[in-house]
C-alpha cells in the first residue's frame, strides 16, 4: 500500500451538479455521436448515464464510459454491458448489491454502501474516450465524489478511471501508480483501490479472472469494515 504525501483533497465547486445534463454538449464529438445514435437507436437512453447507487455510499466504483449497446441503451452504468455481468455478480456475492441483476434498469437491483459511476458519462465511439473528453467530464466526477459525505473508498476499474480520479481529487498522477490489486491511502482519509477493468477483452484474455476481481473486493470490504474506516 502506498501512502501519498500530497495536498488535501480538493472539493468540487459547490454549484456543479454531480450529473451532467441530459443534453450535455461539452464534448462535441460525443454529443454528435449521441445524436447519431439517437437517430439510429431511438429506443435507447442515448444520454450521459447517471451514477447508480446509494447516496450514502462509502464505496464509489469508477468505470470508464458507457458501452453503446449497454449503459448507453439502458441508462444505468454497466447495465447490459458485458462488463456488468462480472461486476454485478461480484457486488451481489459480497453483499454490496441486493436483488437480481437482469441487465435492465428496472430489474430491482439495489446497491448497498456503494455507488457506480463512469469517468466519462457518454458513450464514446469504439469505447475509447479521447483525453480532452476525459478532462471535460472530470468536473462531474469531482462533484460526484464531493457529494458523497460517507465516502471512504474508491475502486477504479482500469488506468483511465484511476488517473481521472486522482486528477478529480486534485492529486498528481505520481501520488499513486496504477497497479491491479493496489490499495493507496490518499490524503483526506480516502482509500483508492485499483483493478483491471472487467471488460470483455480483459476477462476473455485471462488478464482479469473472477478470482482476481473478487480479491480486490475482499480488500475493499476489509477496509470498509475496519473500525474508524
Ligand atoms: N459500461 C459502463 O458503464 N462503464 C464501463 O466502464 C464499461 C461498460
Amino acid at each position: 500500500m502506498s501512502t501519498a504525501a500530497a495536498p488535501r483533497l480538493r472539493a468540487a465547486p459547490a454549484t456543479l451538479s454531480p450529473e451532467p445534463p441530459a443534453g450535455c454538449v461539452l464534448c462535441s464529438r460525443l454529443a454528435a455521436y449521441r445524436s447519431a445514435n439517437a437517430a439510429a437507436y431511438p429506443a435507447y437512453f442515448n444520454g450521459p448515464a447517471p451514477s447508480f447507487g446509494a447516496e450514502d455510499a462509502s464505496l464509489l466504483i469508477v468505470g470508464l464510459a458507457p458501452g453503446l449497446h449497454g449503459a448507453n441503451r439502458t441508462g444505468r452504468p454497466f447495465t447490459g454491458d458485458y462488463a456488468g455481468d462480472l461486476l454485478y455478480r461480484t457486488l451481489i456475492k459480497y453483499g454490496l448489491a441486493r436483488g437480481v441483476y437482469d441487465a435492465r434498469p428496472d430489474d430491482g437491483l439495489a446497491l448497498s454502501r456503494t455507488m457506480i459511476t463512469n469517468a466519462v458519462r457518454c458513450a464514446p465511439p469504439q469505447n475509447k474516450p479521447a483525453p480532452d473528453e476525459i478532462k471535460l467530464c472530470r468536473p462531474f466526477l469531482a462533484a460526484r465524489i464531493a457529494a458523497l459525505p460517507k465516502l471512504r473508498a474508491i475502486l477504479c476499474l482500469g488506468r483511465i478511471a484511476h488517473q481521472s480520479t486522482l486528477a478529480a481529487l486534485g492529486l498528481p498522477s505520481r501520488a499513486a501508480a496504477f497497479s491491479h490489486g493496489a490499495e493507496h491511502a490518499l490524503p483526506g482519509g480516502i482509500f483508492l483501490f485499483d483493478s483491471y477493468h472487467c471488460s470483455r477483452y480483459n476477462t476473455n484474455t485471462g488478464r482479469l479472472t473472477a478470482a482476481m476481481f473478487e480479491s480486490v473486493f475482499e480488500a475493499v470490504i476489509r477496509r470498509l469494515d475496519r473500525p474508524g474506516a
